[in-house]
Formats: C-alpha cells, structure tokens, sequence
C-alpha cells in the first residue's frame, strides 16, 4: 500500500512510502538497496523474470511495458514512479500520468534524451556545444552529412541506442575493406538497420568525464566531482576521481550539466558526459536521464551515493552533500571477469558488487569494483 502523504502532493515521502521503479537491471538493484537504507520501499515494475532488482525488492510486477491493468495497479501501489533505464517507451509514461501516478524524471527529460537528435538540438540551443552533426534518413542525407562533416564520421541511430550499439564509424578505408566508397556508405547504413539516425563528426578528444547532477524538487541542485571515464568497445571500463583536468574544465562541465537539468525541470539524478578537447574545451557527448555507470565509485567514496541523491530527489527529500571523502577507481566487471570474485573480495580498500546475473555473456555488465584511497586533491 501506499503510504498516506496528506493531502498535498508536494509533501516528501516519509520513511515506508513506496518507490516504484520501472526496469529491473543493476542499476534498479542500486537504487532498491539504498531506498532500503532510508527506509522506503521499492517496488519494480519490469518484463523480465528473473532480473537482477527482484532480489532485493518489496514487490514486483512482471509485466509488460504496455500492459494497462498492470501499470494502473502499480500507479495505484506506490508513492513516487521513477526509472533505470531511458527506453522506457514514452506511452507508458503517459498511461502512468493518466492513472495519477507522478514520474521524475519527467515525460520531457524523458523525450530529450530518447532522440540523439532532439538531445543534440537542446543542447545547442541552451548555449552548449556538441560534436557537429547532421540528420540521416537515407542513403542521400548520409552522402550530405558526409560532405558537410568530413570523415571519419561516426552514424548512430536516433533511438535505442547504448553502450557503442546501434552505431557504427564510417572511416577513410573502404578500399582497406576491399569496398569501393558506394558500398562502404550502404554497409554503414545496413549496420545501423536502415533507421533514422544522426552522423556526427568523430571527435579527436583527449579524455572523456561525466558529471553526476541531481536536482530536487524545490530545484536544488547537488553535483558530484567529475569521473574520467575510459571505454572499451563502447562499453565503460573504468572511471576514476579526480579526473586530470583543470579546476576550470570541472567547472564549466558542472556548470553545463546544472543548466540541463534546471532547463528539464528536472528531478533526480542526471548522468552528463563530455569529451575534453585538447585545449580544456568541452563537448556534451550525450546524457543519461537516470543514475549512471560512471556515477558507481559515488557509493564507496562519498557519503550519499547517486542511488541514495535519486531517491532522495524523487521521494522530495532534501539532498544529501555529494562531497567525496576519497579518490577513487570504479572497475567495470564485463563477462567472465566477474569470475574472479574470491581473489576480488580479499583486496584492501576493495568495494565488491555483484548483480546477481547468473548468465556471464561476453559485454554483460556483471559487477563493479570500487578501489577507494585517501583523497589526495580538492
Ligand atoms: P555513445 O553511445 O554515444 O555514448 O558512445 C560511446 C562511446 O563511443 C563514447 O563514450 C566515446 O568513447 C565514443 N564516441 C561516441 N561518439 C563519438 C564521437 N563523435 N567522436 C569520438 N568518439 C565517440
């Protein structure tokens, strides 16, 4: 049941109230414990059984995403709706609103960060940068977008999209590939799935970081110290405080990330990521409307984890201080790697977490590893 707020929807929600979660991965299971640790309940809502939230749940529905009955038991169950994953498909979003159900992030960070190419235009129009980039519906804006951007190029679908899927970079080799330049432009599309997208200019960047923001609902705001983040694939290797970038550079990209999430009208926890040019300048890569890989280390060095600042910012709570009191080297747990558990759980200074995946599939995101040490800079 769900608790009894007053009579004003503004209220927080107090200690036993329900969280409902939309998406049952890792970062669900995250979000459930540290709901657990102040007290409030969580309850997902997810396709899939099993998945790695329903362990340590309250309740859960199984269910599709599109499923009417079902997601008006589960607005009529719980306080707050929130989710971990930005595809959730916008109707199911709006079907919650209909049965009453307030959503943070809301319908419009949603929407922003679903379409490359609308998370590209609003980032521009609010005075940020981003990689150049040019719409592709078929094979002739690609051949457009190529002669306005140059090569190499990057094509990425609009939508769906994550972790390097869903695109694909266009080079300067297509004879290396024993294809002449009209078959290369074709493969690039085929792999993509023919599907509108955006070709953006391959960005020669010398570091990657992110900045974890959170935003309440009285529009405070909390950001964490931004990690560098090193990639494999496209997938997350590794992010580690304090990047090595001038105070300056962390200023500005903090001060970016607070602009996205205060012209979102934004609750809860924001992922930004930027690449660092040479020169310290910064460019918007995209942004995640949830909690965020880069963000794990925050549960090992800081005293509020960006679970905790989530649930607290959509529950209506005040934020917690996003201060870190340690450096740290977040380790992703990709495949089999995670079989290395027994050796992982002896080391000093070691946070281990495991997501109870029990299927270790080559790229499968199976755990992180914290090392935290004594914080060395301001
Ligand atoms: P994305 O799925 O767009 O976040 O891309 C995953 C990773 O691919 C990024 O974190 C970068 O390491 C790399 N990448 C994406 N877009 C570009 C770009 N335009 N130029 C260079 N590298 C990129």
């Amino acid at each position: 049941m769900p608790s009894d707020n007053g009579d004003s929807r503004n209220a927080p929600i107090p200690p036993n109230g329900v969280i409902g979660i939309l998406g049952g991965g890792q970062l669900g299971r995250m979000l459930a414990l540290d709901a657990a640790r102040l007290g409030l309940r969580t309850h997902i809502f997810a396709p899939d059984d099993p998945c790695p939230a329903a362990d340590v749940v309250a309740r859960r529905t199984i269910a599709s995403y599109t499923d009417e009955a079902a997601l008006a038991a589960f607005a009529r169950a719980v306080d707050v709706v929130t989710y971990e994953f930005e595809n959730v498909p916008a109707e199911t979003v709006t079907l919650l609103e209909g049965f009453g159900a307030r959503v943070a992030p809301g319908a419009k960070a949603l929407a922003v960060a679903q379409d490359r190419l609308v998370e590209k235009d609003f980032i521009n129009r609010i005075g940020a940068k981003t990689a150049p980039y040019f719409p592709v519906d078929d094979i002739a804006s690609l051949e457009e977008g190529l002669k306005q951007i140059g090569r190499p190029a990057i094509l990425k679908t609009r939508r769906l999209g994550y972790d390097g899927k869903g695109q694909t970079t266009i080079g300067d080799n297509a004879k290396d590939l024993g294809l002449t330049w009209e078959e290369a432009k074709k493969k690039a599309w085929d792999e993509i799935g023919a599907r509108p997208s955006i070709l953006e200019g391959f960005i020669d960047f010398s570091c990657e970081i992110s900045v974890i923001g959170a935003r309440a609902r009285n529009g405070d705001i909390a950001l964490y110290d931004p990690p560098q983040n090193k990639h494999r694939g496209g997938i997350l290797r590794t992010s580690t405080v304090p990047a090595s970038v001038s105070v300056q550079t962390i200023a500005e990209a903090q001060r970016i990330a607070a602009q996205m999430l205060e012209k979102l009208d934004y609750v809860g926890v924001m992922g930004a990521e930027f690449f660092v040019l040479e020169n310290g300048a910064l460019l918007v890569n995209e942004f995640a409307p949830r909690v965020h890989n880069s963000g794990h280390w925050t549960m090992d060095a800081c005293a509020v984890s960006q679970f905790e600042q989530h649930i607290r910012a959509v529950a209506g709570w005040p934020l917690g201080d996003p201060a870190r009191h340690s450096d740290a080297v977040m380790e992703n747990l990709i495949g089999e790697e995670a079989e290395g558990w027994r050796d992982l759980a002896k080391m000093p200074q070691l946070g281990l977490h495991l997501y109870g995946k029990v299927e270790p599939r080559p790229g499968r995101k199976m755990g992180h590893v914290t090392q935290v040490k004594r914080r060395t800079q301001s």
